[in-house]
C-alpha cells in the first residue's frame, strides 16, 4: 500500500494516468530513511533557518519584497539546500510541519521589519502537498494573528505543477487564502503546463518567470522572446511580472526595456541571513544600471 501511494503521488504530480512504482523516487530507501529521521529531528531541534533574497521594483528601484528560502544546518553533513530535502519532506508527512516552521520564521521576520518601521512583504514557497491540505488557509490565518502581521505582508509562491496536482482543490484553497488578503504568486512560470484558461481563473497577482529562461536570455533569442511574451501576458492579465535568476546588468537592462515589473537574482543580491539583508537594504541605492527610460518619471514621490 505504501508503494502504491508513492507511485500514485508521482502520477498525480506528473499528470500521468499511470505510473509504476520506482524505488529511486521512494523516500523509504535506507539512505533516504536516515535523512528522513534527521529531518524529523531538524524540525524539533531548530536546524532549519531562512535566507532572504530581495525583490526589486524596476520602475522605482526600491526593494519591494523578499523571498524566504529555507536551509538546513545539518550537524554532520553541514549546509543542505532545499532541493535535497524538500522532495523528501514532500513524499512523507513532513512537508506540513516544515511549511509551518517556515511560515513561523518568515512571519516573525515580517513582524520585525514592520516594527522597525520598514515593512516588507515576505514570500514563502509552498509545495504541491501543501495545496492538498484543506486546512492550510486556517493555519495561515492563525499564524498571521499569532505574529500580528497584516495579511498583505505575506505572499505565497506556488508552482504550476503544484496547482496541476489537483487543480480544483488548489483553486479553492488559493481563493480562500486570497480572500484573507494573502498575495499569491505563480513560481517558475513557463516550466509547467498551466492552461491559460486556468490561469485567468486563479486568484494570483504575480507571475514569476522561470529562471531557466531569464538566465539564458542573452545567449538564446527564443528564451528572450519567451520572457518578453510572459511579461506581456502578465500585463494583459493585470498581473505583475517578476524575473528570477537575474545574474547580470545587461539582462537587468533588457528586462527593464521589456517593462518587467520586478527583478530578483544574484546580480542584485544573493539570498542573505536577516541581519546581512537589513544591512544590504540600508545601503541599497536603487538599481544602478537602469537606462533612463520614461518610466523613471514615476520615481518621483507622489
Ligand atoms: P524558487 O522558489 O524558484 O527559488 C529561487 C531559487 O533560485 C533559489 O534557490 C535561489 O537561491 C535561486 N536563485 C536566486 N537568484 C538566482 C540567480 O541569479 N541565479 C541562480 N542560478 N539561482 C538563483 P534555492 O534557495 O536553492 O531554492 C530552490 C527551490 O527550493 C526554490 O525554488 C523552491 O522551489 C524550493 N524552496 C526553497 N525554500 C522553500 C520552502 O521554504 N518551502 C518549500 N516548499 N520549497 C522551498
Ligand atoms: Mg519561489
Ligand atoms: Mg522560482
Amino acid at each position: 500500500m505504501q508503494r502504491a501511494d508513492v507511485a500514485m503521488y508521482v502520477a498525480k504530480q506528473r499528470n500521468l494516468g499511470v505510473f509504476a512504482y520506482d524505488p529511486a523516487l521512494d523516500s523509504h530507501s535506507p539512505e533516504r530513511l536516515s535523512l528522513l529521521g534527521d529531518l524529523r529531528r531538524a524540525l524539533t531541534e531548530d536546524e532549519l533557518f531562512l535566507l532572504y533574497q530581495p525583490k526589486v521594483s524596476l520602475s522605482t528601484g526600491e526593494v519591494c519584497g523578499a523571498e524566504a528560502l529555507v536551509r538546513w544546518n545539518h550537524p554532520s553533513r553541514g549546509l543542505i539546500l532545499p532541493d535535497a530535502f524538500i522532495p523528501l519532506a514532500e513524499n512523507t508527512g513532513l512537508i506540513g510541519p516544515l511549511t509551518r516552521r517556515v511560515l513561523n520564521l518568515a512571519l516573525a521576520q515580517a513582524r520585525q521589519w514592520a516594527e522597525q518601521g520598514s515593512p516588507l512583504q515576505v514570500a514563502v514557497n509552498l509545495s504541491a502537498r501543501n495545496l492538498l491540505d484543506d486546512r492550510l488557509d486556517a493555519l495561515v490565518a492563525e499564524l498571521l494573528t499569532a505574529h500580528g502581521v497584516a495579511a498583505h505582508l505575506l505572499k505565497l509562491e506556488v508552482t504550476e505543477s503544484a496547482i496541476m496536482t489537483d487543480p480544483v482543490r488548489a483553486k479553492n484553497l488559493l481563493q480562500r487564502l486570497h480572500a484573507q488578503g494573502v498575495a499569491i504568486s505563480i513560481d517558475d512560470f513557463g516550466a509547467g503546463y498551466t492552461s491559460l484558461g486556468q490561469l485567468k481563473n486563479l486568484p494570483v497577482t504575480e507571475l514569476k518567470i522561470d529562471r531557466s529562461f531569464v538566465m539564458t536570455m542573452e545567449s538564446d533569442t527564443s528564451n528572450a522572446l519567451i520572457v518578453r511574451s510572459v511579461i506581456e501576458l502578465s500585463h494583459n492579465l493585470g498581473l505583475s511580472a517578476v524575473a528570477e535568476g537575474v545574474e547580470g546588468a545587461d539582462i537587468l537592462a533588457t528586462l527593464s526595456g521589456y517593462s518587467c515589473d520586478i527583478a530578483q537574482g544574484y546580480h542584485l543580491s544573493r539570498p542573505l541571513p536577516p541581519d546581512v539583508f537589513d544591512h544590504w537594504r540600508a545601503h541599497w541605492a536603487g538599481v544602478p544600471s537602469l537606462p533612463p527610460a520614461p518610466a523613471v518619471e514615476s520615481l518621483e514621490p507622489a
